[in-house]
């Protein structure tokens, strides 16, 4: 039995020591002994890529990447280890490409994500920037960076009518309440004159009701797109019980249902995920594909992450992407598309798991095609 024991013991350690050996993942290769299914997928996308890598003359690489609940917990400041990955994708290979398009207003990515992205590359390479595209408001806005750093920041599309901009953001506040036990509809809401009236109501409203739900803001982003944001950081977000797609998907469903009396409306984009609800007159999709066109690369290999329902459009492979691998990191994976693989590591820990094996096989084939080069 002692013996047993022991063989058990010295097997697990050896196997622990062997994983740990490979200096530059050491943490990775611990979280694939606790997450065996992970560790055969990342093998799994290590043989996929240098099979693509080395036999179908790859122009470029193209990372299309979600930002909340993909590259970092939705509105909470992106790790090291992330913008550390992403500096490795743009240093190992001179035509990999990082597209970032979240359903986020600008001011929530600023401190959390574009800042540590710019000072990563000035400390790198400038040159880097003209690699790097930012897409936020799911497509609606847009920044790019001249090879000095500077961003250039661009807006798409028309605003709503200030009458349709009321109807929308007084029936998302209708939807959500409707959905809480034990609430009812502030006083003054169906009658509020304009916006900043009606934004007082609600936020007043939040206010008093704090213990029983947290905070919610409902974001008016520059009249375009709007959106229930039930955690605007990790200090100011509803209670736990309320961050669920379970919860989001009901007050979705009913939001939808008040839009329907809008003849003009009703093909908005209703989208949810554990911390929103958006709507906005563009999928991120349209935006990634306009991308992709402007750009024209030779034959790009396309790799796209996403953890929420408002990723399975660019996450979805059409007839113009030849070579295209797709992950899905979140949770709840209602309806998502066929083709895309469902990655058993939740969040932006699943994330770097899948990134660290593409730069591992990015490396490796690299070594190869070199060493050829010198034998030639
Ligand atoms: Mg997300």
């Amino acid at each position: 039995m002692m013996r047993g024991v022991i063989t058990v013991f010295v097997l697990c350690a050896g196997f622990t020591i062997a994983l740990m050996a490979d200096p530059a993942y050491p943490w990775q290769n611990v979280l694939y002994v606790l997450r065996p299914l992970s560790l055969a997928q990342s093998q799994r996308i290590e043989l996929d890529i240098k099979s693509v890598l080395l036999s179908k003359g790859i122009s470029d690489v193209v990372f299309i990447m979600d930002k909340d609940g993909t590259l970092s917990k939705p509105n909470e400041h992106v790790s090291d280890s992330m913008i550390n990955l992403i500096r490795k994708i743009f240093d190992t290979y001179d035509c990999s490409h990082i597209v970032i398009c979240t359903g986020g207003i600008l001011e929530d990515s600023e401190d959390n994500l574009i800042n540590p992205l710019e000072k990563m590359v000035k400390l790198n390479s400038h040159s880097w920037f003209k690699r790097l595209t930012y897409f936020f408001m799911a497509g609606l806005g847009k920044i790019s960076w001249d090879e000095q750093g500077r961003r250039t920041i661009e807006y798409f599309g028309e605003p709503f009518s200030k009458d349709d901009q009321m109807f929308i953001v007084r029936n998302l506040a209708k939807a959500l309440m409707q959905n809480i036990e034990g609430i009812r509809l502030p006083e003054g809401t169906d009658e509020a004159k304009n916006m900043k009236n009606l934004s007082k109501i609600f936020d007043e409203f939040i206010a008093k009701n704090r213990k029983l739900i947290g905070h919610i803001e409902i974001s008016n982003g520059k009249g375009r797109q709007f959106t229930i944001e039930l955690k605007k950081s990790s200090e100011k977000q509803a209670l736990p019980g309320l961050q669920n797609s379970d919860f989001t998907r009901k007050v979705s469903e009913t939001f939808k249902g008040l839009l329907a009396e809008r003849a003009n409306l009703k093909n908005l984009h209703i989208k949810y995920g554990d911390t929103y609800v958006d709507c906005s007159p563009v999928d991120k999709k349209d935006a990634v594909e306009c991308f992709l066109g402007e750009r024209n690369f030779k034959n790009p290999l396309i790799i796209a992450i996403g953890d929420g329902s408002n990723d399975y459009g660019f996450l979805s492979k059409t007839t113009n992407d030849k070579t295209k691998l797709s992950f899905f990191v979140g949770k709840d994976c209602e309806g998502m598309p066929d083709g895309v693989t469902l990655w058993q590591t939740p969040g932006p820990a699943g994330t770097e798991e899948i990134l660290v094996s593409i730069v591992k096989s990015v490396e490796t084939v690299f070594e190869m095609e070199n060493n050829i080069r010198t034998c030639a």
